[in-house]
């Protein structure tokens, strides 16, 4: 059953119940008014009957003691009878002698039997009359017969008797038949068979609206009517009432049916709009009709579904921004190593998931202090312009302690308590660590100046939009965060390796030759650029093949090591040094002139030369163990601008100059003759031979090829294609 079906019914029995119930009240309130009403009129017209029969039996024996008086006389008897009835006492008057016969009686006195005044007695047939007997005597007192006078019971005396009682009334013969009545045809019927036995003074009703009462026979009243009256009650009492009730019913039913409806139907849409926004529409709106608890529920309704329309909508466009971050965060991952870019964006990314206001990125930099390499707003700009001014020591602060323990921490910072670059209110920071050493290290309760082992920094976030500080979701995102910046951390790191080992030979641990060429294009730029000179000194050590003859291959490679140690004793922080190949070795000194570079060559000469390099011999060779080598080794100088005018022609010049040392017997240095301003005339006679300007004798092995080298160094800004092409 619908909730309107309810409600329907629960109207109909509030609203029913009682109206049904008041008619029943009302009707039977009023018939029993009307019945006790009817029953005292009968009463008094039973009361009034009975006076009437007994005044009119009085009159009757009053009448026949007035012929008894004449005794024996039978004229005087006669003549009193006649008297009598002229003057209207009784009808007839009847004198029967002592056998009953009779012996005298009025003109025109009605059949007999008559029915006598004195007694209740069976009386069968028609009543046509009522009696009164006296004895008759004679003077002696002699027993002559009986004086009866009697008054005719027809319909005359019915209706006389009725007008005097106001009642309707019916005479009833012996047998219940019907001698006279006052009353229609239509009504008799029913009088009849409402009427009760005898001796019943009960009042009934009968159906059409009557009651009946039976009167008589009893003493003093022989006569058996019924007396009746018609019911106060207007006949459509009943049917005004039933009539009522059904048009109250009608309209309860009506006004139940549309009170339902109005009451439902608010309930109706609600329900139909909760189905709607179960199924995913949250669209779904009812209209609110009254103020009432209904109303009050579609309003609250109507509220909440479009919080969560507008909450839903944040959601998915905070998803869909996130996508558009972790897209970014993936292809800057993956296709870069720029270490700044890379933080920028997981800052950025972290930021947008947390909704914080603010944010920085802190790696731990050697001495144990936290140097910011990345801060963020969350508008997306930059705040600060230089993150490495945001320093913090390991240690101190929210940052410091958590680089210092390892572990992550979110709270609020009073601004008076938070150290000098950290802004105040919430905050949520994360250490990363290098992945695989985080692991394995448990968090270190205590907060000391060194970061935990592994820890590569910090990632910190401030003041959440919004909400009142950060929860423990925040602290698991940023833990992802946190781990993608350890990853690129360790990735960049790990490339920066990669690329310093391709750039380093690794035997010796000096700039490798590939460097070489890329340092010596920017070294000569840069002395252009100034203005500035840079020498170049190429290395080769003495007669080395020897070295490596005598005591073997791995031992030439310690001399080889060890010599590159004396080489970086021997030269300053801003000096380049580089393993060229073999036992070849290149110098670049920058802002320094033939003479300077000079000086390191013969400082350079000696620091080999003075201590031959102890090293183990393991190759079983003339005796194993340590083994004192002697070495010494040839340099070639040459300086731009003066020799020559790139970086090739630098570079070959030196090789030159080299060549010279090694012609000069060893162990000592050349540098490069300074290249003539070639004319037109010597450029011609140019592919002879040029005299060496620094007046250095040329000669030896390969000096053919020298001097073409010699002829290139020394042919200065010309041709750079005739040099010895690389
Ligand atoms: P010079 O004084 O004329 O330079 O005589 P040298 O013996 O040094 O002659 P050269 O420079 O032509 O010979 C280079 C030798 O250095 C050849 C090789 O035995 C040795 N050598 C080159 N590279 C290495 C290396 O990586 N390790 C070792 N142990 N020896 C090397
Ligand atoms: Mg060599
Ligand atoms: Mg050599």
């Amino acid at each position: 059953m619908t909730l309107r079906g309810r409600l329907t019914a629960a109207f109909l029995t509030v609203v029913l119940g009682p109206v049904l119930l008041g008619a029943f009240f009302v009707g039977t309130t009023l018939a029993t008014v009307d019945q006790r009403r009817s029953a005292e009129r009968l009463g008094l017209a039973v009361g009034a009957v009975r006076t009437s029969v007994d005044a009119l039996c009085q009159q009757l024996r009053a009448a026949a003691d007035a012929v008894a008086l004449r005794g024996a006389d039978p004229v005087g008897r006669a003549g009193a009878a006649t008297q009598v009835v002229s003057r209207g006492l009784a009808a007839a008057v009847l004198v029967t002698d002592v056998t009953g016969e009779t012996a005298y009686t009025t003109p025109g006195a009605p059949d007999r039997p008559w029915l006598d005044c004195a007694g209740p007695r069976r009386f069968d047939g028609p009543i046509r009359a009522l009696t009164a007997e006296v004895e008759l005597r004679d003077r002696a007192g002699a027993m002559l017969g009986r004086v009866a006078a009697a008054q005719l019971v027809d319909p005359g005396f019915v209706a006389r008797l009725a007008a005097v009682t106001g009642v309707e009334i019916t005479l009833l013969t012996g047998d219940a038949g019907i001698a006279q009545t006052t009353e229609a045809a239509g009504v008799r019927d029913e009088v009849l068979a409402a009427a009760a036995p005898v001796g019943d003074d009960r009042v009934t009703g009968t159906g059409a609206g009557r009651y009946v009462r039976r009167a008589g026979p009893v003493p003093g009243q022989p006569l058996p009517l019924l007396l009746s009256v018609p019911s106060d009650q207007s006949p459509g009492l009943h049917a005004a009432l039933v009539a009522a009730a059904l048009l109250a019913g009608l309209l309860a039913v009506l006004a139940a049916g549309r009170l339902a409806r109005v009451t439902t139907r608010p309930l109706a849409e609600l329900a139909h709009a909760v189905d709607r926004v179960a199924r995913g529409d949250l669209t779904a709106r009812v209209p609110v009709r009254s103020h009432d608890e209904i109303g009050r529920l579609a309003g609250t309704f109507n509220r909440m579904t479009r919080e969560t329309q507008s909450y839903v909508a944040a959601l998915t466009s905070s998803r869909d921004q996130m996508r558009g971050h972790l897209a970014v965060l993936g292809d800057t991952l993956a296709s870069t190593h720029d270490l700044d870019r890379i933080l920028r964006v997981i800052l950025h990314s972290a930021i947008a998931a947390t909704g914080a206001r603010s944010g920085a990125v802190l790696l731990v930099e050697e001495d144990d202090i936290l140097v910011g390499r990345c801060l963020a707003g969350s508008d997306g700009d930059d705040e600060a312009p230089e993150p490495a001014a945001l320093r913090v020591p390991v240690g101190s602060g929210v940052v410091g302690a958590v680089a210092a323990t390892g572990e992550p921490r979110r709270g609020r910072v009073e601004p008076g308590d938070a150290p000098p670059g950290e802004p105040g209110r919430t905050y949520v920071a994360v250490p990363f660590a290098a992945p695989g050493a985080a692991a394995d290290v448990p968090g270190r309760a205590a907060v000391t100046g060194e970061a935990a082992p592994g820890t590569l920094g910090v990632l910190v976030l401030y003041d959440r939009l919004g909400a009142d500080g950060f929860d423990d979701d925040d602290l698991v995102t940023l833990r992802t965060f946190a781990g993608h910046a350890a990853v690129a951390v360790e990735n960049v790191r790990v490339h920066e390796e990669a690329q310093r080992l391709s750039l380093t030979d690794p035997l010796t641990g000096l700039w490798n030759y590939r460097y070489l060429r890329e340092s010596i294009r920017r070294e000569v730029e840069r002395a252009s650029r100034f203005g500035r000179m840079l020498s170049v000194l190429a290395l080769d050590l003495d007669l080395f093949k020897k070295v490596n003859d005598t005591y073997g291959h791995a031992v030439g490679d310690a001399v080889l090591v060890e010599f590159a140690r004396r080489v970086r004793g021997e030269i300053r922080e801003v000096d380049l040094a580089f393993r060229q190949g073999g036992e070849e070795f290149v110098l670049l000194l920058p802002e320094t002139d033939a003479r300077g570079a000079a000086i390191v060559a013969e400082r350079l000469g000696a620091a080999v030369r003075d201590s031959p390099i102890v090293t183990e011999s393991r190759s079983g060779g003339p005796g194993s163990g340590p083994v004192r080598i002697p070495v010494t080794v040839s340099v070639g100088i040459a300086v731009y601008p003066d020799h020559a005018s790139t970086a090739q022609q630098v570079l070959d010049a030196a090789d030159a100059a080299l060549y010279a040392a090694k012609a000069a017997g060893r162990d000592t240095y050349r540098v490069a003759p300074v290249p003539v301003r070639p004319t037109a005339e010597e450029i011609t006679v140019r592919a002879g031979a040029a005299p060496p300007e620094d007046g250095m004798p040329r000669a030896g092995a390969g000096g053919g090829t020298r001097h073409v080298a010699d002829g290139g160094a020394s042919s200065g800004p010309h041709p750079p294609r005739q040099s010895r092409g690389r």
